[in-house]
């Protein structure tokens, strides 16, 4: 590496003693590597700053992204280095950079190591006492240091708005980004605050948000609430585990034994002489003892871990696996945060969690050390109403929020969608973080793509030919529906939208009656949502998902690509609780509270149009959507056809002040679509 240069002497640190740092320049504090002649920055002279000797991939690209382009959201998981991305650049620029972080203990910890590699930071917190805060924002604005730490609340302190202006702030890093996200676990109301922040920053200002868990939604909301701009670039990293061996399945308790057994077998071998440690995550306690002993009387050496033991005996389980006296622990959810076992072979979930996130956070813990490790997802039918009550079921004695219980439920859906995909399970995941760079076109050992290599259970010719007329489908309603009229097109059915739009003509009308007739409408749809997990149909549309055919989606349709998806079971597709439903709802609590409530089509048609109604509103009073009424109220007003106020109100979500607001819109739109019996008699 050529030309480093010696960082200057770093001024004094907090408890270092009497001496404090000189008055600063008036540019702030100086760059630790001065720019080359040429005015570029030296990133490969910083680098041995921090005591590392190379970059890790990304690293270099999303560094040269901020600085280039000042606008930057990076997606990495925890531990994959997001700091450097901030500190790197800290020690070139004229000035201080100011980190947001959402804790106090955090930032003690990057601050101590910064100060291990003399590198001048501080943090200010409300723990410290006020000659100390004051001394060290007097250091502050004498450019004392390269990095400065603080809690998001700090930002609406006067005085301390007062000094940022008297600095130079070449850059400004929000750590732990996701927490300005109100669907998170993570939400902090201070976040809110950085946004109206960063509004104010000097057009030069660079702004760098990082966290480890956002989803392509939490990211555009990450980008709207700091006020970002969505020209801001995003890079996405890290999140493949090639190593992981990834398998889901849909199963009966007896079965969901033997196919722990199995994957036990096939990543630690026997018991008494196991080749690695398993995790097994139960969805609740009792679960857990009943698993942990069933374990111990195949002969392993397992415990059951949950907060509901005496904390003596948790940290002792916890020990116990640490140091490999246990082979395999069944735990809640609670275990795993200081779980450093590397040799962990093998996670399997005896239920699904709550999101892809949390599953895939979990199934993480396997395979730290590179080498080949197992991960299996069971899950039963009887999943999908189970977490809809855990979702409704009351907080701290007050009911959960609608629009919360929405959004989870969602993200819940994803991961049965990917549990019940039919796509590379490796890619699927990367996909859903919008980690494309690391798609492999197939992992090569997950349980989809050993299926689709061998022979027995992949007929490629009759798949490509049942996807490709489902993907013609897409093609047809292209961005002009969602799913269902796609379903509703290839089986054959004909409904209003399909009518209006001269779709029941079409050739395509119908592609797939046949299968539809053998196993059932679920099919087809579970068809669809495996070709959406394959990454060939996509949503657009930001109030009523379209679907449309990417272009890779396309390429399949046209045959010039393999259509490599294995396609939905069939023998038991067509009775699981996805039958087409009555189309009036007498018992309206069992039947509108169902979890997804798929209508029907002339319910969709009004939904539809409701949700149509619902968004010129929203823009006409300029409020978000959910402010006028959830998905779930129109759902429950499409099926109730509500004729007066009154009856409105009897619609999940709308009280006397919303039906006052919106009621007669809501009322009106009811009335326009085509007349009919109440569904209530
Ligand atoms: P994140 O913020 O993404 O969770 P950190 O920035 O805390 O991750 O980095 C995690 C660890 O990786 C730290 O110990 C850090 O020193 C180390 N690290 C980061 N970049 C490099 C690199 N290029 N070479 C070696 N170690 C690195
Ligand atoms: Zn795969």
């Amino acid at each position: 590496m050529a030309d480093v240069t010696p960082a200057p002497e770093p001024p004094g640190f907090e408890g270092a003693g009497p001496q404090r740092p000189r008055a600063a320049r008036s540019r702030g504090a100086a760059p630790l590597i001065p720019a080359r002649p040429d005015g570029s920055l030296d990133l490969d002279a910083a680098l041995p700053l921090f005591g590392h000797h190379q970059f890790r991939p990304g690293q270099r690209e999303s560094i040269e992204a901020l600085l280039e382009r000042g606008r930057l959201l990076l997606v990495a998981p925890t531990g994959g280095g997001k700091s450097l991305t901030y500190q790197l650049p800290a020690t070139l620029l004229p000035g201080t950079t100011l980190v947001i972080s959402p804790l106090i203990a955090l930032m003690n910890d990057q601050v101590s190591a910064l100060h291990q590699h003399g590198i001048p930071a501080t943090f200010l917190a409300s723990t410290l006492g006020g000659d100390e805060l004051r001394q060290r924002m007097r250091d502050l604005a004498n450019g004392a240091y390269k990095l400065v730490y603080v809690a998001p609340e700090r930002l609406t302190f006067p005085g301390f708005r007062e000094l940022l202006q008297k600095i130079a702030v070449p850059l400004v890093a929000i750590d732990e980004a996701h927490c300005i996200s109100e669907w998170g676990h993570d939400f902090r109301p201070e976040y809110m605050q950085i946004g109206e922040f960063i509004a104010t920053l000097p057009a030069e200002t660079r702004v760098l948000a990082c966290t480890a868990t956002a989803t392509p939604v939490v990211r555009d909301e990450i980008l709207a609430k700091l006020a970002l701009g969505d020209r801001t670039t995003q890079i996405v990293r890290g999140f493949a585990r090639p190593n992981l061996r990834l398998r889901a399945r849909e199963v009966s308790r007896r079965e969901r034994d033997e196919a722990i057994d199995q994957l036990l077998a096939a990543a630690i071998g026997r018991p008494r002489k196991p080749t690695g440690a398993a995790i097994v995550y139960s969805p609740t306690r009792k679960l857990s003892e009943e698993q942990a002993a069933r374990l111990v009387g195949e002969g392993w050496r397992a415990r059951a871990y949950h907060a509901g033991l005496e904390p003596e005996l948790r940290d002792a389980v916890q020990r116990a696996f640490s140091t490999g006296a246990l082979d395999i622990v069944v735990a809640t959810n609670a275990f795993g945060m200081g779980i450093d076992r590397s040799d962990v072979r093998a996670v399997i979930h005896l239920a699904p969690p709550g999101s892809i996130e949390a599953y895939y956070q979990e199934v993480g813990r396997a395979g730290r050390d590179g080498e080949p490790a197992w991960g299996l997802l069971c899950y039963t039918s009887q999943d999908l109403p189970l977490r809809r009550r855990l979702l409704e079921s009351d907080i701290d004695g007050r009911p959960a929020d609608p629009e919360i219980v929405e959004h989870k439920w969602n993200m819940f859906l994803e991961l049965i969608r990917w549990a019940e995909g039919g796509s590379c399970r490796h890619d699927a995941i990367l996909r859903y973080f919008g980690d494309e760079a690391e798609v492999l076109q197939g992992c090569g050992h997950c349980d989809v793509c050993e299926a689709l290599t061998s022979d027995s259970e992949f007929d490629e010719e009759q798949t490509a030919l049942i996807v490709r007329k489902a993907l013609s489908g897409v093609a047809r309603i292209d961005r002009r529906y969602g799913l269902l009229a796609a379903i509703n097109l290839l089986a054959g059915q004909t409904d209003e939208r399909l009518q209006r739009s001269g779709l029941d003509q079409v050739k395509t009308f119908g592609a797939l009656a046949s299968e539809t007739a053998q196993y059932g409408e679920a099919w087809i749809k579970k068809l669809l949502h495996r070709c959406v997990a394959a990454g060939w149909v996509e949503y657009t549309g930001t109030d009523r998902p379209l679907a449309t055919l990417s272009r890779e989606g396309r390429e399949v349709m046209l045959g010039r690509r393999p259509a490599r998806i294995v396609l939905p079971p069939t023998a038991e597709a067509a009775p699981r609780g996805e039958r087409p439903r009555r189309e009036r709802s007498p018992g309206r609590d069992a039947e509108l509270a169902r979890p997804g409530v798929e209508l029907d089509a002339k319910a969709q048609v009004l939904f539809d149009a409701l949700r149509a109604h619902r968004l010129e509103v929203a823009r006409r009073d300029e409020v978000p959507p959910y402010v006028v009424a959830s998905d779930r109220s129109l759902r429950e007003v499409a099926v109730l056809r509500p004729r007066t106020i009154d009856e409105l109100q009897q619609a999940h979500g709308i009280g006397p002040a919303k039906a006052e607001k919106y009621g007669e819109g809501l009322l009106e739109v009811v009335r326009k679509s085509s007349p009919r019996s109440r569904a209530r008699a």
